[in-house]
């Protein structure tokens, strides 16, 4: 996936010129309006997982931009949870697992984000959001308890009938620079502890970073995609399907239907031929 327009949802990297900060600004916009559509989110959850969108986006380019990330806001007991998947380059997903319970359940109380490193173990953590927090809070302190990098960021989800507007910023005090500038930069960021008045229709992540950085000397560095963009395929799905008992496998053959499997995050069908299914059987 490559940047193509100013108008499609991306985000910026930035650094001061002391060193002292990395920023990362990103609009999701698009991202986050195509998902909402694609789960059929209930007005009650839609914010909450544009939000998370969001935080899961800007943590994955500021912490592993080369790794998928996954960020999970789960209910009481785990009843329900949102699901932000966020892949490099930009790729983005979202799910809302268990939604018969959303109902039921109390509101969200654990975020968790989980990272796939490159040999496919999983590296992840949790933080316990306080009654009435929001995803930033809850970012902020996920931030500060299990990655210990000094972070101010904010997120935020304007939905106003079908029209999304959605974003946020990350700032991180770079390792090694003493806590001296921390105060300063906190003081600057009092005024965006929230960016919802920002989040007009003419919202742009560029003008979003000059007012962070205001007569700040600072540095663009990369500027990146950002875009709902599902990655499942045929081969996936068979994939999963050949981890079935086989004696299962064998009974959807002898039923002779076309199998027809959904994908859960983007509501892409799949078919599955009957003698595509003997293939697996002979394979494994
Ligand atoms: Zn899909």
């Amino acid at each position: 996936m490559s940047f193509e327009h100013e108008s499609d949802d991306h985000a910026i990297r930035a650094i001061t010129d002391d060193a002292s900060f990395r920023v990362i600004v990103a609009r999701t916009t698009k991202t986050v309006q195509g998902i909402l559509k694609a789960q059929e989110a209930p007005a009650s959850v839609a914010s909450s997982l544009g939000d998370l969108l969001t935080a899961t986006v800007l943590f994955r380019e500021t912490m592993s931009p080369g790794l998928r990330v996954q960020g999970i806001l789960s209910t009481q007991g785990g009843g329900a949870s949102l699901v932000a998947d966020s892949a490099p380059e930009g790729r983005t997903r979202g799910l809302i697992q268990n939604r018969a319970a959303l109902a039921s359940t109390g509101p969200f109380d654990t975020l968790r984000m989980m990272r796939t490193l490159h040999n496919g173990s999983i590296n992840q953590g949790t933080v316990h959001i306080d009654a009435g927090g929001s995803t930033t809070q809850a970012m902020m302190a996920y931030m500060q308890n299990s990655e210990q990098v000094d972070t101010m960021l904010a997120v935020g989800t304007r939905i106003t009938g079908d029209s999304v507007v959605a974003g946020g910023y990350m700032v991180q005090l770079l390792p090694e620079v003493g806590k001296a500038p921390l105060a300063v930069m906190a003081e600057r960021l009092e005024d965006f502890r929230t960016i919802d008045h920002l989040l007009t229709p003419g919202f742009s992540p560029e003008e979003l970073l000059n007012e962070l950085l205001y007569r700040m000397p600072h540095t663009r560095l990369e500027t990146t995609p950002i875009a709902f963009e599902c990655w499942c395929s045929e081969s996936r799905v068979l994939g999963a399907l050949a981890t079935l008992p086989r004696e299962e496998i064998q009974s959807m053959i002898d039923d002779g239907q076309v199998l027809e499997i959904g994908c859960d995050y983007c509501r892409k069908e799949y078919r599955v031929q009957p003698t595509t299914l003997v293939g697996l059987i002979q394979q494994s």
